[in-house]
């Protein structure tokens, strides 16, 4: 069935009217020259829109119903698990509103508890020894974690020649982007014929000039690396610390460890895994879970347990310092506690099974609709697939707007040409993903048959093809925004 866009009225940003108004400003109680002082006070109003309550709702309205999202469709956008978030969840986050991070800590001692258990749990989930939950964000984490391995290196005397930090070229962005901003020369490890880690090409490059390996697994191809053994062995022989970015526990949660693996640092990333929702640009949490070695590293405060309560630990020599003001995004901690709690250990591990099943699953369905899968190896949550030749992965993106579905990831990782990058997560039913492969049996049929057609999609949207760059670059975001 198609897809119609709830609202064709065009949308008007600008609908401020002179004099309108939607509020009522508090009785002025005090003088604010008094408060602020005189010379802190504005010398003319401040340049706001002035609209009445009913015109900012309805402008509100209309635009989350032109919105594509979880809430309305299915979101199989690779490497960002955009599964169903329970939303009792978010109620138990709301217990918490009436903190504030400067409390007192005997005032705040329920707050503390379930910082501390999340990390015991977080622990005992990557087999790791300490945790900072601080991080706002997976690439923060891995921020994080890079400092923490210098800051190691450092105190040991051996920072100045381990210059080099090891990624494969099937990594995400983030982790090339991180090692650089940490000071760190990368340098790419080419991948082998089935996706995986060339461990031939990595032992060649293992020396005392490197620092550490960041690697991502499962990998961004959806794959397992199964030398994984062999791999952190080799490094840690060489003396390399070994991280782990775990944005893709979803795969494996409950039922393998990166600690176990011999990683030294993790990170995950609680708006994926542990239900808070990814994207749209709002709070995540990027804990980073470390082995006793590089615990004195880890940034402060910590949470500890002590026979008198909680308290929070700030005086530690080693430490690489404060990396967010106050103790993260708390509301997303709660969440990822409330969900663990929720699950269970044999809840987790069945949400792990699932997402790979309905990969694996939804890999086989579009197989036989003509898509090609490069590196068919053990898929996990999430697969890699090329649209039949003379498609373009774009144009199926853009056709599947029309089909009523959020696009998958495309052209990433880049090692695989036209790349759709589909992860359908542990959330979706069976009827779902039949109805995805459905639509994209379609598309692909119709797009061979018909090239102008699927260069021209969508149809149904709102607004149709646009300058990606300028929107990502300079988007109008403000009130009377001028060029
Ligand atoms: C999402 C992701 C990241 C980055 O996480 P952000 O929270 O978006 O910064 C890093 N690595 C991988 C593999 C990811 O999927």
């Amino acid at each position: 069935m198609g897809f119609c866009w709830p609202d064709q009225v065009p949308l008007i940003f600008e609908r401020s009217r002179k004099g309108r108004r939607g509020t009522l400003a508090p009785r002025r109680e005090a003088d604010p020259a008094a408060l602020f002082g005189a010379e802190n006070l504005r010398k003319t109003p401040p340049a706001l829109p002035e609209v009445d309550e009913l015109t900012v709702l309805r402008h509100y309205t209309n635009l989350s119903r032109r919105q594509v999202g979880v809430d309305t469709t299915f979101y199989p956008l690779g490497s960002c698990t955009m599964k169903y978030n329970p939303r009792v969840l978010e109620e138990a986050a709301r217990l918490f509103v009436g903190l504030h991070p400067y409390q007192d800590e005997g005032t705040v001692q329920g707050a503390l508890r379930l910082m501390f258990e999340l990390g015991e749990y977080l622990k005992a989930l990557t087999g790791m020894d300490a945790i900072t939950l601080q991080p706002a964000a997976g690439a923060h984490g891995e921020l994080t974690g890079i400092l923490v391995i210098r800051a190691y290196h450092e105190d040991r005397g051996e920072l100045k020649k381990r210059r080099v930090v090891l990624v494969p070229d099937s990594a995400h962005g983030s982790n090339p982007a991180t090692s650089a901003m940490a000071g760190f020369e990368v340098r790419e490890v080419p991948s082998d014929a089935d996706g995986e880690v060339d461990l031939e090409a990595l032992k060649r490059e293992l020396g005392e000039h490197v620092a550490a390996i960041m690697l991502t697994n499962p990998n961004t191809l959806g794959l397992f690396e199964r030398r994984i053994l062999s791999l952190t062995e080799a490094a840690h022989a060489a003396g390399v610390q070994l991280y782990y970015d775990g944005a893709n526990l979803n795969a494996i949660m409950g039922w393998a460890r990166p600690g176990d693996m011999g990683f030294d640092v993790v990170h995950l990333n609680l708006h994926k895994t542990f239900a808070t929702p990814h994207g749209g640009g709002g709070p995540g949490a990027g804990p980073v879970g470390v082995k006793a070695h590089l615990a004195p590293y880890l940034p402060v405060p910590l949470v500890e347990k002590t026979p008198a309560g909680y308290r929070l630990v700030t005086d530690r020599a080693k430490s690489i310092g404060r990396v967010r003001s106050f103790l993260g995004n708390f509301g997303v901690l709660v969440k990822a506690y409330a969900y663990i709690r929720l699950m269970g250990l044999a809840g987790l591990k069945r949400a792990a099974a699932l997402s790979v099943l309905n990969a694996r699953y939804l890999k086989e369905l579009l197989k036989k609709r003509g898509y090609r899968v490069p590196y068919d190896g053990p898929t996990m949550h999430e697969f890699v697939a090329q649209p039949p030749e003379g498609l373009r992965a774009l144009d199926v993106a853009k056709a599947l707007l029309d089909e009523g579905f959020h696009p998958p990831t495309v052209y990433f990782p880049l090692i695989v040409k036209e790349a759709l990058m589909i992860e359908p997560t542990e959330t979706e039913s069976r009827e779902t993903l039949d109805a995805f492969a459905e639509a994209m049996g379609r598309i692909a049929e119709r797009g061979l048959a018909d090239p102008e057609w699927i260069k021209g999609a969508p149809y149904t949207t709102p607004v149709r093809r646009l300058d990606e760059v300028k929107a990502n670059r300079r988007p109008r975001l403000r009130f009377g925004h001028r060029e």
